[in-house]
């Protein structure tokens, strides 16, 4: 029997985040409150179990205003800074549960943690830092269940790496892609509501990242009812990405909230 799960976008900002530091909002117009982007990452929770998806340098920032008090793990969608350098934040969770707190990532996105937070693993050279993570490998194609969440975690190019696509029931999640395969397009056909990087927008020749023309053409297959775009840049305007897209099309806004069943 399927239940609820609410999904809480936490961030959906590209990597400078907007405004990017020095007050500089591009073309968006700092008078419209869903221009405030932190950077990427989302929550997935049902009454009994809270999941997080990556934990940018706004993770501390993000889970204060969504109010949101523990974790039961979390997971990345692969290495680069922007959805993992606040990762250290995770040592207060494991102070208060008195328990080293379970991350999963694929095994590049470990080998870039064990090297960049490597006293969140096995404690600093001083011996005086206590490990605080508890690294699991992750494997496409596989079905995860934590508490009473289950999903299926997937690959995706991102043109310089792979980053990793999850599915729960109606309900997917694609940051930072360049493009799918058929594999991980099968892995979405079905879903309900798809958020997904759309940083390329109108650029035809951008690198790592979607553009518009993309996810319209992923999306004929998949068949998202709504699709949200997330990694939203300084030249993507709240407003005027509303008024030019067509229906069944939104920017994601950071404290968007989600209904999906899993
Ligand atoms: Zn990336």
């Amino acid at each position: 029997m399927s239940k609820a799960a609410t999904i809480t976008v936490l961030g959906c900002g590209n990597s400078t985040g907007v405004p990017a530091i020095g007050n500089y909002w591009g073309v968006c117009n700092p008078n419209e409150p869903k221009n405030i982007r932190t950077r990427s990452s989302v929550a997935i929770q049902t009454d009994q179990t809270t999941l997080i998806i990556d934990t940018g340098p706004d993770f501390r920032q993000q889970m204060n205003r969504e109010n949101i008090t523990n974790l039961d793990a979390a997971f990345y969608t692969h290495f680069h800074e922007d959805h993992v350098n606040g990762i250290h934040e995770l040592r207060a969770f494991t102070f208060r549960n008195k328990a080293l707190t379970p991350i999963y990532a694929d095994q590049p996105t470990l080998d870039a943690l064990h090297s960049r937070f490597g006293f969140l693993f096995d404690g600093g050279n001083l011996d005086i830092y206590p490990p605080v993570l508890a690294p699991n490998k992750l494997e496409y194609g596989q079905n995860y269940q934590i508490g009473d969440l289950e999903f299926l975690c997937f690959e995706q190019d991102h043109d310089s790496c792979s980053s990793v696509g999850y599915r729960f029931g109606d309900f997917g999640y694609s940051t930072d892609i360049l493009d799918l395969d058929e594999v991980a397009v099968n892995a979405l056909k079905g879903i309900k509501t798809w958020i997904v990087d759309g940083c390329g927008y109108h650029k035809e020749d951008y690198v790592a990242h979607a553009n518009l023309k993309t996810i319209y053409r992923l999306n004929e297959q998949i068949g998202a009812e709504q699709v949200y775009l997330t990694s939203l840049s300084l030249a993507m305007d709240y407003k005027t990405l509303c008024e030019e897209l067509p229906e069944g099309y939104k920017p994601a806004h950071d404290g968007l909230r989600l209904n999906c069943q899993i």
